[in-house]
């Protein structure tokens, strides 16, 4: 979208018998609890209307017909909307481009009555997110719109965490710190929006007919849980988060929170979380730290979503091998932890985050194949993905990342076998055949990719890896 093509106004003009009205956009804000968006939306004095719209831009990329975030996105959409019209309002859902789709949410209002005088959202710090948004906020202008954003989904955005010089910082730990240094309560108080949401002026039903959200067929779709398990559990016990430090890393523990998905889609506020982690789990807290960091990298560093972080990397002759990657994407490379973790994956949308470790490792390393490829079949199947979350993660492993493993450091999958699961517990569990005649020969050598992968990498970054 080209934010400077000037736009022709929706509607030539307000009425002064319309009545203005403001627009609660939910994007990764999927709650009415502890939200700042929509708080900040019920205290512009005006009647609330909440939002939501099935992106095309983003849609049209998914593959998958039955792809579970959009199933789970729809449910959560509906039950949104009867819990909004619980109290009187409404959630409109729509689906097309952002800019199509505004423009005949406008059109509609207007023919109720009603102007839309501002539109509250949640900031997005991703690149594409920027992008539209920049463009829309452009847009909005022109159609008398105010387009408001609000930090909601993390504690810390953009520059709030920096070095002393301003520069973002670029390595974990010093972040870290100064993110510790800097937090104060107001950073994570709840929002009182559900209380807020009983008090409000709310444009319902009884406005605006009652209006069909799009069904998920209509988009394209199949819904993946029609037997009612969409929500998996949305709280993690305090007793989780007490053994945190000595069980996350074992995968056939219940040992993590798996609150990804819902911190993804904010079915759940990060400063809920945060409140928690607080009090029972220094450990956990730093991994909501990191959750902050790599959205503050993606924002400061856009090329870092799709490109190394640190160029040099993308000079490393990969081999690329498809079969290869298609034994890796299957679970069957014959690396007992890699197959369980891949097929984990390909089964419910969730992998350890000890296992994406290690499979992450095998596909750059052992296997020479770029990180790319597996970014991508990540983001095809994670439940909780989340671009700056994958993307940092993946070049982590394959060491090209800002705070990157070094290149030289080479998991050995049967070490980490050994060390996080030698009970096979978590392996038997996904991996059935393993044992047996039928699992497969490991399709490469430990020992010759640990040597070839170093010296493949130390090809192109001697001198100077940064
Ligand atoms: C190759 C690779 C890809 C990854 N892709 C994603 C992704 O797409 N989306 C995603 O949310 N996480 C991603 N992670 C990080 C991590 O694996 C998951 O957040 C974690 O496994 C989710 O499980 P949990 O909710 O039980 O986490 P917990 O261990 O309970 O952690 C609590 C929360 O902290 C955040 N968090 C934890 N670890 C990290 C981390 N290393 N980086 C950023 N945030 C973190 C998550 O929001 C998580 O829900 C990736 C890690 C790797 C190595």
């Amino acid at each position: 979208m080209n934010s400077r093509a000037r736009a022709t106004p929706i509607l030539k003009k307000s009425t002064p018998l319309m009545k203005e009205i403001a627009l609660h956009w939910m994007r990764r804000d999927m709650r009415l609890h502890d939200n700042r968006t929509l708080f900040s939306a019920l205290k512009s004095g005006l009647p609330v209307l909440s939002a939501f719209l099935f992106d095309e831009e983003i849609l049209r990329r998914l593959d998958n017909t039955q792809d579970r975030r959009v199933s789970f996105i729809h449910h959560r959409t509906l039950a949104l909307r009867n819990e909004i019209r619980g109290l009187g309002g409404e959630l409109l859902v729509g689906h097309g481009t952002p800019r199509e789709v505004w423009a005949s949410w406008i059109q509609l209002l207007a023919s109720k009555g009603f102007a839309v005088k501002e539109v509250h959202v949640g900031r997005d710090y991703e690149p594409y997110a920027q992008e539209r948004d920049q463009s829309l906020a452009a847009w909005f202008d022109e159609q008398g719109v105010a387009f408001r954003g609000t930090k909601d989904s993390v504690i810390f955005e953009k520059s709030e965490v920096t070095k002393d010089d301003g520069k973002p910082y670029t390595v974990f730990t010093p972040y870290s710190k100064k993110w510790r240094k800097a937090l104060e309560s107001k950073d994570y108080d709840l929002a009182p929006s559900v209380e807020a949401l009983t008090q409000a002026t709310l444009i319902g039903t009884s406005e605006l007919g009652d209006l069909v959200p799009p069904s998920l067929k209509s988009m394209g779709f199949e819904d993946v849980w029609e037997d009612g398990t969409w929500m998996p559990p949305i709280t993690v016990a305090n007793r989780v988060l007490r053994d945190y430090g000595e069980h996350r890393d074992f995968p056939a523990l219940p040992g993590t929170s798996r609150l990804s998905m819902h911190l993804r889609f904010g079915t759940i506020s990060i400063r809920e979380a945060l409140r928690q982690g607080l009090k029972v789990s220094e450990k956990w807290t730093t991994e909501l730290i990191w959750r902050d960091f790599y959205q503050a990298i993606v924002y400061h560093f856009p090329h870092s979503a799709t490109d190394s972080f640190r160029p040099a990397y993308d000079e490393i002759p990969w081999i690329n091998d498809e079969a290869q990657f298609d034994a890796w994407c299957q679970g069957k490379t014959g690396y007992p932890m890699v197959d369980a973790g891949m097929r984990e994956l390909l089964q419910t949308g969730f992998m350890h985050n000890r296992v994406r470790m290690v499979v992450a490792s095998f596909l750059c390393k052992h296997l020479l194949i770029d990180w790319r490829w597996g970014e991508r079949f990540f983001a095809r199947h994670l439940l909780d993905f989340d671009l700056a979350s994958n993307a940092g993660g993946w070049q982590w492993a394959a060491g090209s990342g800002c705070d990157a493993a070094p290149y030289f450091r080479v998991f050995n999958p049967s070490s980490q076998l050994q060390k996080f699961d030698k009970d096979l517990i978590y392996v038997r569990k996904w991996v059935p055949e393993y044992g047996s005649s039928t699992y497969p020969k490991p399709i490469v050598d430990h020992a010759m990719a640990r040597v070839r992968a170093i010296e493949t990498y130390r090809s192109v970054l001697k001198p100077n890896p940064a």
